[in-house]
């Protein structure tokens, strides 16, 4: 087994309920793939044999976790984007096969080795910024081989980039165009058919809705994920991003993992969150990206202690941002979160929302050496800057993937 001893650290533990649990003069021993010790650099173990790396005062962090993606899609939507500024309605680009269903259209049409490829450099940009785990949706096949097919793709990014990753159904994403006004009989198929198959092959690790006037209604959403906690599959929801329809509150009761997005968040559901332990998943890339002007209740949440996470919401349409700091600054200058709400936004909470903060998002003697070493010596400066990669070594389960500065 080998052994990392980091020293001179100032280490951001994110130990505790608030603050980034801050130590300066740190050191923090690896031992193969866990953390072994931590605390003051004057009382480091120093065992024989083991790398020593002097961290020059720099910050070392848990690796980030990126909880709410849509990674793995066919083609894009940079034309339908143009189109848009140069002044087509959305009628218009429906009309010409544009919006989410082109998505669909595409990713049906790519075979998996096209969607791998296609996939690399969007994580890859992730991992370059300190991921060290990361969710991956499915939800653009809308048919039973074309949702598996994409979970199959992120099941095998995991493998290969040696990641953490966390593989999420989402059939109920977007209504398929051959079931246009049998809403209710897609919602069959997803939980008579896609759910149960795409089980059986050991490719979900659990499931997903969208609940919206666009999407799902909140009856279907719920029948979709009793399905899911049926089948013994933790449980999560897309709710409240356009409208009020009470998706969180009922998903929350139901003790799922986390709701994602919330703009339209009732401040009467908040203690409902709070009650149910659900982590609120924001979305500050799709908030920006869209152009939207609700803001979801974050006093409220923070008032009632409801754990907040961050993440990029990766996707070809709302929000095709591959930058977890950059939602880290969104966070802070549109949603008023502070740099340690931010911080922790995508470390310990966001690894909550998947539920594995027993084994990642913090640093604790006994969790996976997932750890990013930053050029820079106070944590504030990640959500400050933008447009600067500070990200200096990355070590997932204690084996080196970027030794930056350390080289
Ligand atoms: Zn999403």
């Amino acid at each position: 087994m080998s052994q990392t001893l980091f020293t001179n650290a100032t280490l951001a533990t994110l130990q505790g309920e608030s603050g980034y649990g801050l130590q300066a003069q740190a050191a923090l021993l690896v031992d193969g793939e866990r953390i072994a010790w931590l605390g003051d650099a004057a009382g480091a173990p120093a065992p024989d044999g083991a790398e020593v790396v002097d961290c020059g005062h720099r910050l070392l962090t848990p690796g980030l976790v990126d909880c709410h993606t849509h990674l793995v899609y066919g083609g894009d939507r940079a034309d339908e984007f143009e189109l848009r500024l140069e002044g087509a309605s959305y009628a218009e680009i429906a009309a010409r096969g544009g919006g989410i269903l082109s998505t669909v259209a595409a990713t049906r049409a790519a075979s998996e080795a096209q969607l791998f490829a296609a996939a690399l450099p969007r994580i890859r940009a992730l991992l370059d910024e300190g991921v060290t785990a990361l969710e991956i949706k499915s939800g653009y096949g809308l048919d039973s081989d074309s949702e598996i097919k994409m979970l199959r793709v992120a099941e095998r990014l995991g493998r290969e980039l040696g990641l953490r990753l966390q593989k999420t159904f989402l059939g109920a994403h977007a209504l398929p165009p051959e079931y246009e006004g049998r809403a209710d009989d897609y919602i069959d198929l997803v939980c008579d058919e896609m759910l149960p198959r795409a089980r059986a092959a050991g490719l979900v690790d659990a499931v997903d809705v969208f609940i919206e006037s666009i999407a799902f209604s909140r009856a279907q959403g719920e029948r979709v994920l009793e399905r899911a906690q049926q089948l013994g599959l933790p449980i999560k929801a897309h709710v409240e991003q356009l409208s009020d329809l009470g998706g969180a509150a009922m998903a929350a009761g139901r003790g799922a993992l986390s709701v994602d997005h919330l703009e339209y968040l009732a401040a009467k559901d908040v203690a409902a969150l709070a009650a149910s332990g659900s982590v609120a998943v924001l979305l500050p890339g799709a908030y920006y990206v869209l152009r939207e002007t609700q803001l979801p209740p974050i006093e409220a949440l923070r008032e009632h202690g409801v754990p907040m996470a961050l993440a990029t919401d990766a996707n070809p349409g709302s929000s095709p941002i591959h930058s977890l700091l950059l939602i880290m600054n969104l966070a802070c200058t549109l949603f008023r979160l502070t740099p340690a709400e931010a911080l922790r936004g995508v470390t310990r909470n966001a690894a909550r929302a998947l539920g594995m903060d027993g084994e990642i998002g913090s640093l604790e003697i006994g969790k996976q050496a997932d750890l990013v070493l930053w050029d820079v010596d106070r944590p504030a400066m990640l959500s400050y800057r933008v447009g600067v990669n500070p990200c200096a070594a990355v070590m997932r389960a204690g084996a080196w993937h970027k030794r930056g500065v350390l080289a």
